[in-house]
């Protein structure tokens, strides 16, 4: 049988040599121009198709998806596993707001804190929901989110609980996780969250060392927060549960850009070397009035954070996510992920409540979901149906071509020119990921 380079193989250079990755299998290892081997590889990977017998790393190349059966068309495989992994019932993703209100008034949210906690009924009714849907998943997640969603801890208590038991009784894998402000978790909550709740994974942003913090990220009533989360995230780095995941998120304008290393170092004293901690800085996206990072100073604020977190030995969040097969993608993109409001509206994406393609349907009291279809669809339907370019894309299996629906459909909206996709900003960013990325021993032992 003869076989050919997969088309979703990306080469990065390094100092030993280079790298390659495969974004459909997720697969790295390095190509060591020192090995004895290497001379010959260069040679026979020259070729447009090879016999595996052409070089003894063929094998394991073939393992690993970088060379595939030369008959195989990989677009039309990969179209057909996302259209049955979108068509498939086997999992199920909820983002709930317990609330919509929040106890920061932070200077560039975008929320208009309107609704109040979930009340008893629609706790009832989510609880419902969850029962009917566990009866079919092999898997089930839940993340927090609000407003602040810990201002709801009894609505997480009362939820959380309830899930937790029925997919033990069904032995269903059950991911929990929160995107909080940090404030109300104190070491008892997050204990109970952890053990209780079956809360994993946490993310917490604080932006900046503490002057800027606190200039930033106010008390809705006046009022600094920085020492407080500190002391909250001192007790999570402290704990000793193996599979928590804690990821310090950094909001980053111009205000705060240049104290990025200075509170990588801030970070790096609380976390030392525990492997359970992820440290990442964003560019604002909020209010238009904030002295917002330009696309260039984004970009490079995200070389910049590939180096720091090298530099201070911080493990860095988007590179878990950019390098697996449909890490990039939106979970608004995804068919079985839903947003569920505190008075049962349901969404896809968080950040444009408003939108009314958005609102997708209606949690009833029965616990019944209702979808407008013809906006649901809107979210899913895959981009490669639409662009050329994706279908054509290294990185396809990563992104899906499904970065960010809601671009998509404003520009519909506002009949703006849709011609190009919506390409994620870490796709000029991958190969820096690929040489940075901490390969396991599994893939570097794979020749
Ligand atoms: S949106 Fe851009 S990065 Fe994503 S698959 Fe399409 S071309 Fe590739
Ligand atoms: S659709 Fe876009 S804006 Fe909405 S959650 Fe996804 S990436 Fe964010």
């Amino acid at each position: 049988m003869s076989y050919k380079k997969s088309r979703y193989n990306v080469i990065a250079k390094n100092d030993k040599g280079s790298r390659l990755f495969n974004s459909r299998t997720g697969a790295i290892i390095e190509l060591d121009k020192f090995d004895p081997l290497s001379p010959s590889f260069a040679e026979a990977w020259k070729q447009q198709k090879f016999e595996l017998s052409d070089h003894v790393w063929f094998s394991a190349l073939r393992e690993t998806g970088f060379i595939v059966p030369d008959e195989v068309n990989e677009i039309s495989d990969y179209m057909t596993s996302f259209d049955s992994m979108q068509k498939t019932n086997d999992h199920m993703s909820l983002i709930v707001m317990p609330t919509e209100q929040c106890n920061f008034r932070c200077v560039y949210c975008y929320e208009s804190f309107l609704k109040p906690q979930m009340n008893l009924k629609m706790q009832e009714a989510l609880k419902k929901y969850i029962a009917t849907s566990v009866e079919h998943v092999k898997a089930f997640s839940i993340e927090w989110f609000g407003g602040e969603p810990l201002l709801g801890k009894d609505v997480i208590r009362n939820i959380s609980t309830h899930t937790v038991a029925l997919t033990r009784e069904r032995s269903i894998a059950f991911r929990s996780s929160i995107t909080t402000n940090g404030y109300l978790l104190t070491p008892d909550l997050f204990d109970e969250a952890v053990t209780e709740w079956n809360l994993k994974q946490f993310q917490i942003t604080i932006d900046g060392p503490k002057d800027f913090h606190d200039k930033r990220r106010v008390l809705e009533t006046g009022g600094p927060t920085f020492d407080k989360i500190i002391s909250h995230l001192e007790h999570m780095a402290k704990s000793d549960y193996p599979d928590l995941l804690y990821i310090i998120r950094m909001n980053v304008d111009h205000e705060n850009l240049k104290t990025v290393p200075e509170f990588a170092r801030i970070v790096k004293e609380i976390v030392g070397d525990d492997k359970r901690a992820r440290f990442f800085a964003r560019p604002v996206w909020g209010k238009s009035e904030c002295d917002l990072l330009t696309n260039f100073e984004s970009r490079s604020l995200r070389k910049q954070m590939v180096e720091i977190c090298e530099e201070n030995g911080l493990h860095l969040f988007d590179s878990d996510l950019f390098l697996n097969p449909g890490g990039g993608m939106c979970y608004a993109a995804d068919a079985h992920s839903l947003v569920v409001g505190p008075d049962g509206t349901l969404y896809k994406c968080t950040s444009a409540f408003e939108l009314p393609e958005n609102r997708v349907g209606q949690l009833t009291e029965e616990g019944a979901v209702h979808l407008n279809l013809e906006y649901f669809n809107l979210w899913i339907k895959p981009g490669t149906e639409k662009y050329s370019q994706c279908r054509q894309c290294a990185i396809l299996p990563i992104c899906n071509s499904g970065h960010c629906p809601k671009i998509d459909i404003e520009r519909t909206r506002k009949n703006e020119d849709g011609s190009q996709p919506v390409c994620p900003p870490y796709k000029e960013d991958i190969k820096t990921f690929v040489v940075t990325a901490v390969i396991e021993e599994e893939f570097a032992e794979v020749r």
